[in-house]
Protein backbone atom coordinates (compact mmCIF):
# COMPACT_ATOMS: atom_id res chain seq x y z
CA UNK A 1 0.00 0.00 0.00
CA UNK A 2 2.68 2.48 1.05
CA UNK A 3 4.10 2.01 -2.97
CA UNK A 4 0.59 4.08 -3.94
CA UNK A 5 0.87 6.54 -1.24
CA UNK A 6 0.42 10.10 -2.44
CA UNK A 7 0.48 9.01 -6.30
CA UNK A 8 -2.96 8.79 -7.22
CA UNK A 9 -3.36 12.64 -7.78
CA UNK A 10 -0.82 11.72 -10.65
CA UNK A 11 -1.71 8.67 -12.06
CA UNK A 12 -5.41 11.00 -12.83
CA UNK A 13 -3.29 13.79 -13.96
CA UNK A 14 -2.02 10.96 -16.57
CA UNK A 15 -4.84 9.62 -17.43
CA UNK A 16 -6.49 13.02 -18.25
CA UNK A 17 -4.17 13.21 -21.25
CA UNK A 18 -5.71 11.69 -24.10
CA UNK A 19 -2.67 12.39 -26.70
CA UNK A 20 -2.13 8.77 -24.77
CA UNK A 21 -4.60 6.50 -25.79
CA UNK A 22 -5.61 5.21 -29.26
CA UNK A 23 -8.95 3.21 -29.83
CA UNK A 24 -8.38 0.23 -28.02
CA UNK A 25 -7.05 1.76 -24.47
CA UNK A 26 -9.35 1.61 -21.24
CA UNK A 27 -8.08 4.04 -19.01
CA UNK A 28 -9.86 2.17 -16.32
CA UNK A 29 -7.78 -0.62 -17.29
CA UNK A 30 -4.69 1.28 -16.22
CA UNK A 31 -6.87 2.11 -12.83
CA UNK A 32 -7.76 -1.13 -12.33
CA UNK A 33 -4.11 -2.28 -12.29
CA UNK A 34 -2.83 0.10 -9.93
CA UNK A 35 -5.65 -0.51 -7.42
CA UNK A 36 -5.67 -4.22 -7.98
CA UNK A 37 -1.27 -4.67 -7.60
CA UNK A 38 -0.76 -1.54 -5.22
CA UNK A 39 1.62 -0.44 -7.19
CA UNK A 40 2.70 2.46 -9.83
CA UNK A 41 3.18 1.53 -13.21
CA UNK A 42 2.73 4.95 -14.51
CA UNK A 43 5.35 6.28 -13.06
CA UNK A 44 7.61 3.77 -15.40
CA UNK A 45 9.79 5.72 -17.38
CA UNK A 46 10.80 3.05 -19.56
CA UNK A 47 14.13 2.39 -18.49
CA UNK A 48 14.31 -1.07 -19.00
CA UNK A 49 16.36 -2.20 -15.74
CA UNK A 50 13.12 -4.60 -15.19
CA UNK A 51 13.69 -6.54 -17.95
CA UNK A 52 17.59 -6.84 -17.66
CA UNK A 53 17.13 -8.13 -14.40
CA UNK A 54 14.70 -10.89 -15.69
CA UNK A 55 15.50 -14.42 -15.97
CA UNK A 56 12.95 -15.26 -18.16
CA UNK A 57 13.50 -12.64 -20.45
CA UNK A 58 16.91 -14.09 -21.96
CA UNK A 59 14.87 -17.56 -22.70
CA UNK A 60 11.57 -16.26 -23.98
CA UNK A 61 9.37 -13.50 -25.61
CA UNK A 62 8.56 -12.24 -22.46
CA UNK A 63 9.59 -8.59 -21.87
CA UNK A 64 7.83 -7.21 -18.71
CA UNK A 65 9.09 -3.66 -19.24
CA UNK A 66 6.59 -4.26 -22.39
CA UNK A 67 3.68 -5.10 -19.91
CA UNK A 68 4.52 -1.92 -17.75
CA UNK A 69 3.81 -0.07 -21.17
CA UNK A 70 0.64 -2.09 -21.75
CA UNK A 71 -0.60 -1.11 -17.97
CA UNK A 72 -0.22 2.27 -18.48
CA UNK A 73 -1.70 3.00 -21.77
CA UNK A 74 -4.96 0.81 -20.92
CA UNK A 75 -3.91 -2.13 -23.79
CA UNK A 76 -6.22 -4.19 -21.69
CA UNK A 77 -6.91 -7.21 -24.98
CA UNK A 78 -3.44 -6.67 -25.66
CA UNK A 79 -2.02 -7.48 -22.02
CA UNK A 80 -4.57 -9.99 -20.85
CA UNK A 81 -4.46 -11.87 -24.43
CA UNK A 82 -0.65 -12.00 -24.87
CA UNK A 83 0.77 -15.79 -23.18
CA UNK A 84 3.71 -14.09 -22.15
CA UNK A 85 1.89 -13.06 -19.04
CA UNK A 86 2.16 -16.34 -17.99
CA UNK A 87 5.97 -16.59 -17.91
CA UNK A 88 6.99 -14.62 -15.08
CA UNK A 89 8.58 -17.06 -12.38
CA UNK A 90 7.73 -14.74 -9.76
CA UNK A 91 10.94 -13.97 -8.64
CA UNK A 92 10.77 -10.08 -8.00
CA UNK A 93 14.17 -9.24 -9.43
CA UNK A 94 12.60 -6.32 -11.13
CA UNK A 95 11.01 -5.23 -8.17
CA UNK A 96 13.82 -4.75 -5.86
CA UNK A 97 15.82 -3.08 -9.11
CA UNK A 98 13.36 -0.30 -10.70
CA UNK A 99 14.51 2.97 -9.82
CA UNK A 100 11.12 3.95 -9.67
CA UNK A 101 9.95 2.12 -7.06
CA UNK A 102 7.28 -0.04 -9.14
CA UNK A 103 6.64 -3.69 -8.03
CA UNK A 104 6.39 -4.97 -11.89
CA UNK A 105 5.98 -8.24 -10.13
CA UNK A 106 2.56 -7.34 -8.87
CA UNK A 107 1.65 -5.75 -11.92
CA UNK A 108 1.87 -9.10 -13.92
CA UNK A 109 0.35 -11.10 -11.03
CA UNK A 110 -2.57 -8.53 -10.80
CA UNK A 111 -3.41 -8.61 -14.94
CA UNK A 112 -3.27 -12.41 -14.24
CA UNK A 113 -5.67 -12.16 -11.87
CA UNK A 114 -7.67 -10.26 -14.30
CA UNK A 115 -7.15 -12.69 -17.21
CA UNK A 116 -8.34 -15.38 -14.88
CA UNK A 117 -11.86 -13.64 -14.18
CA UNK A 118 -12.11 -13.73 -18.06
CA UNK A 119 -10.97 -17.74 -17.92
CA UNK A 120 -7.97 -16.53 -20.44
CA UNK A 121 -5.24 -18.87 -18.44
CA UNK A 122 -3.09 -22.00 -19.85
CA UNK A 123 -4.80 -25.35 -19.10
CA UNK A 124 -1.01 -26.13 -16.90
CA UNK A 125 -1.70 -23.31 -14.36
CA UNK A 126 -4.80 -24.99 -14.01
CA UNK A 127 -3.47 -28.69 -12.88
CA UNK A 128 -1.15 -26.74 -10.73
CA UNK A 129 -4.31 -25.44 -8.71
CA UNK A 130 -5.72 -29.07 -9.02
CA UNK A 131 -2.42 -30.73 -7.65
CA UNK A 132 -2.26 -28.38 -4.63
CA UNK A 133 -5.95 -29.06 -4.39
CA UNK A 134 -5.33 -32.56 -3.93
CA UNK A 135 -2.02 -32.66 -2.74
CA UNK A 136 -0.72 -29.44 -1.37
CA UNK A 137 2.19 -29.19 -3.58
CA UNK A 138 2.51 -27.69 -6.71
CA UNK A 139 5.02 -30.31 -8.11
CA UNK A 140 4.44 -33.50 -5.91
CA UNK A 141 6.61 -35.39 -5.15
CA UNK A 142 7.27 -38.39 -6.53
CA UNK A 143 9.48 -41.73 -6.96
CA UNK A 144 12.46 -40.17 -8.48
CA UNK A 145 13.13 -37.62 -5.78
CA UNK A 146 11.95 -40.07 -2.82
CA UNK A 147 15.03 -42.28 -4.08
CA UNK A 148 16.96 -39.28 -3.69
CA UNK A 149 16.38 -38.31 -0.69
CA UNK A 150 16.69 -41.93 0.88
CA UNK A 151 20.16 -41.32 -0.98
CA UNK A 152 21.29 -38.24 1.10
CA UNK A 153 19.73 -39.85 4.40
CA UNK A 154 16.74 -37.63 4.03
CA UNK A 155 13.35 -38.60 5.07
CA UNK A 156 11.92 -39.67 1.81
CA UNK A 157 8.60 -36.92 2.14
CA UNK A 158 9.70 -33.50 2.98
CA UNK A 159 7.76 -32.03 6.63
CA UNK A 160 5.09 -30.71 4.70
CA UNK A 161 1.49 -32.24 3.44
CA UNK A 162 3.03 -35.11 1.85
CA UNK A 163 3.99 -36.12 5.86
CA UNK A 164 1.11 -34.35 7.29
CA UNK A 165 -2.11 -35.15 4.95
CA UNK A 166 -4.58 -33.83 7.23
CA UNK A 167 -3.35 -30.14 6.98
CA UNK A 168 -4.76 -30.90 3.28
CA UNK A 169 -8.08 -30.18 4.10
CA UNK A 170 -7.03 -26.37 5.11
CA UNK A 171 -5.88 -25.92 1.67
CA UNK A 172 -8.69 -27.15 0.47
CA UNK A 173 -10.83 -24.54 2.00
CA UNK A 174 -9.21 -21.72 1.47
CA UNK A 175 -8.74 -22.54 -2.32
CA UNK A 176 -12.71 -23.34 -2.12
CA UNK A 177 -13.30 -20.01 -0.67
CA UNK A 178 -12.02 -18.87 -3.90
CA UNK A 179 -13.84 -21.06 -6.22
CA UNK A 180 -10.47 -21.84 -7.74
CA UNK A 181 -10.70 -25.55 -7.95
CA UNK A 182 -14.17 -25.18 -9.28
CA UNK A 183 -13.26 -23.07 -12.10
CA UNK A 184 -10.04 -24.87 -12.61
CA UNK A 185 -12.29 -27.99 -12.84
CA UNK A 186 -14.38 -26.09 -15.29
CA UNK A 187 -12.14 -24.84 -17.67
CA UNK A 188 -9.83 -27.88 -17.92
CA UNK A 189 -13.31 -29.60 -18.99
CA UNK A 190 -14.13 -26.99 -21.26
CA UNK A 191 -10.72 -27.17 -23.01
CA UNK A 192 -9.87 -30.93 -22.60
CA UNK A 193 -13.17 -32.78 -22.77
S1 LIG B 1 12.65 -0.88 -14.09
FE1 LIG B 1 10.86 0.29 -13.39
S2 LIG B 1 11.05 2.29 -14.41
FE2 LIG B 1 12.45 0.89 -15.46
S3 LIG B 1 11.21 0.07 -17.19
FE3 LIG B 1 10.96 -1.36 -15.49
S4 LIG B 1 9.14 -0.68 -14.40
FE4 LIG B 1 9.79 1.00 -15.71
S1 LIG C 1 9.37 -11.19 -11.12
FE1 LIG C 1 8.80 -11.88 -13.17
S2 LIG C 1 9.06 -10.11 -14.46
FE2 LIG C 1 10.17 -9.68 -12.57
S3 LIG C 1 12.29 -10.34 -12.97
FE3 LIG C 1 11.23 -12.08 -12.03
S4 LIG C 1 10.45 -13.30 -13.76
FE4 LIG C 1 10.98 -11.27 -14.56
Amino acid sequence: MARTKGYPEALDNKLRDTRLYEDESHPQFTKTVEKVSMTIPHMCYQCGTCTASCPSAPRSSYRIRKFIRRALLGLEEEALTDPDLWLCTTCYSCTDRCPRDIAPTDVIMAMRNLAFKRDIIPVNFLKTVQAVYTTGHGVPNNDVNRAARKKLGMHPDPPTTHRHPEYIKGIQKIIDHYDLKKNADRIVKEREG
